[in-house]
């Protein structure tokens, strides 16, 4: 599963800069719990080695007593969460009594910490920095994270601390299956599927879970085939107490979304679309992975019910429309055999295996059939293609003046391919790479 980073500090000091330059995402997943003065963000960063989940805890705003209330509160959460707590501060304000009361806070967790000393662009980095070795904390990197200047290194540096990934233990591919993710809002009916799926067939329920905290997964067998379901609601946890305070798990529901091959989201067909379910359909293209969009409690709608929820879904959903969208009871049980089939063509179609001269012939009809925009009088030559990876299918395509090819031609060349190859269900991914 993918670890932990939580970035901590005082409000005003970067925090959200450096989220941004971690992350590079256009939409930080935001967790709506009650409660919490100011939300925390959620983002995958991609830079180092090996992704992580980024955490943005928010401001820790100062009082008498130091820090204090909801705040205190949220952050400690995310340092419970954490496998390393990145802690910021600002070059310009110096070190300030909060500083030394927030370090003395992340100290108590014992956890491994790492200070960003940000906005150092303009100052006289020795000096500022000799100030902050105060802390006594080993790791004390400058930064300025609004020029991206020393996110390289904090990333470099946070690698070593993040838990070892223990390979051995976990069950082949083969045993594995399909794997599939079951994310969604609280109460869009995420156990209720799952535990249907279970029960329904008499499945071989084994917990690989190895920590508490991570998402559980259970591996099911349906119509002669393998899967393993990567619950973010957590089954059996449910009964608990703690469950009911964060039982939506924003980084559970990123692990569980990276440790897939297909996501399932699950959206309740008695609400709005929310923008947190458009965040996380978000998310899923960014990551590559295949998705179906499962409209669940279709049961006890009328007609008049059914074509308003299907027609607004529809419009909101255009920019996944290669996704399907099946409708659903989970309580009842209806829809699942066209939810698993659709769950099974996704995840074909992530890994199918696409041939160069194939995807040449292709990229020469597309080219053919409508060319790129003139770049200052001259046009984009697209040449010859070969495939990248699988999961999400990646095009790589090889011509000159690539860069100025716009996002408009970039996506008419995807559905291009996406259209001659099936692949629906998946995100496809075209690189360009200069000749000359
Ligand atoms: P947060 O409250 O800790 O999340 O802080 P923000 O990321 O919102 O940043 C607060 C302010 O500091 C904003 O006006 C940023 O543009 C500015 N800022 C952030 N990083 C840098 C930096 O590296 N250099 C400079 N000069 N300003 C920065
Ligand atoms: P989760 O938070 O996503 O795991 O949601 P649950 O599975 O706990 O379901 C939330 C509530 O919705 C429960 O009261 C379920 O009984 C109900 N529910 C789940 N699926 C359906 C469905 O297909 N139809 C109806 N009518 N209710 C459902």
């Amino acid at each position: 599963m993918l670890p932990v980073i939580a970035l901590v500090g005082r409000p005003n000091v970067g925090k959200s800069t450096l989220f941004n330059a971690l992350t590079r995402s256009r939409d930080a997943l935001v967790a709506d719990m009650p409660g919490v003065t100011r939300d925390r963000h959620y983002g995958v960063c991609h830079l180092g080695a090996r992704p992580f989940v980024v955490v943005d805890t928010g401001g820790l705003s100062g009082s008498d007593e130091g820090i204090e209330g909801l705040t205190a509160q949220q952050v400690r959460l995310a340092i419970a969460e954490a496998n390393l707590l990145v802690f910021v501060v600002d070059a310009r304000d110096g070190v300030l009594p909060l500083d030394a009361a927030i370090l003395g806070e992340l100290r108590r967790s014992g956890k491994p910490i790492v200070v960003v000393v940000n906005k150092t662009d303009g100052t006289d980095e020795p000096t500022v920095m000799a100030e902050f070795a105060s802390f006594g904390v080993a790791e004390t990197i400058p930064a300025s994270a609004a020029h991206s200047r020393g996110v390289d290194v904090l990333v470099a540096r946070a690698m070593p601390h993040l838990p070892e990934e223990d390979e051995d233990d976990a069950p082949s591919e083969e045993e594995q299956g399909i794997r599939v993710a079951i994310v969604g809002r609280p109460n869009a009916g995420k156990s209720t599927l799952i535990n249907r799926l279970l029960g329904e067939d008499r499945l071989i329920v084994s917990d690989l879970a190895g920590t508490t905290r991570d998402p559980i997964r259970v591996s099911l067998e349906r119509d002669g085939r393998r899967y393993t379901l990567i619950d973010t609601a957590g089954v059996r946890r449910k009964a608990r107490v703690e469950e009911a305070v964060e039982k939506f798990s924003v980084i559970k529901t990123l692990q569980s979304i990276s440790a897939a091959q297909v996501t399932v989201i699950m959206i309740d067909a008695r609400e709005n679309l929310a923008d947190q379910d458009l965040t996380l359909i978000g998310h899923v293209i960014e990551e590559g992975k295949a998705l179906v969009v499962a409209v669940n409690k279709w049961d006890g709608m009328d007609s008049y019910q059914r074509e308003q929820t299907q027609k607004a879904l529809e419009r909101r959903l255009q920019f996944a429309d290669w996704a399907k969208t099946v409708f659903i009871s989970a309580l009842h049980g209806s829809g699942l055999r066209e939810l698993m089939k659709a769950v099974i063509r996704a995840h074909a179609a992530a890994t199918k295996e696409l041939g160069s001269s194939e995807l040449t012939r292709t990229l020469e009809r597309a080219y053919e059939a409508y060319q790129p925009p003139l770049v200052r009088g001259h046009a984009p030559k697209l040449r010859f293609a070969h495939p990248g990876g699988s999961n999400p299918p990646t095009i790589v395509i090889h011509g000159s003046r690539t860069k100025h090819i716009a996002p408009a031609y970039r996506r008419y060349l995807e559905g291009f391919f996406r259209k001659r190859f099936r692949l629906e269900g998946t995100p496809v991914r075209i690189e360009f790479r200069d000749g000359d």
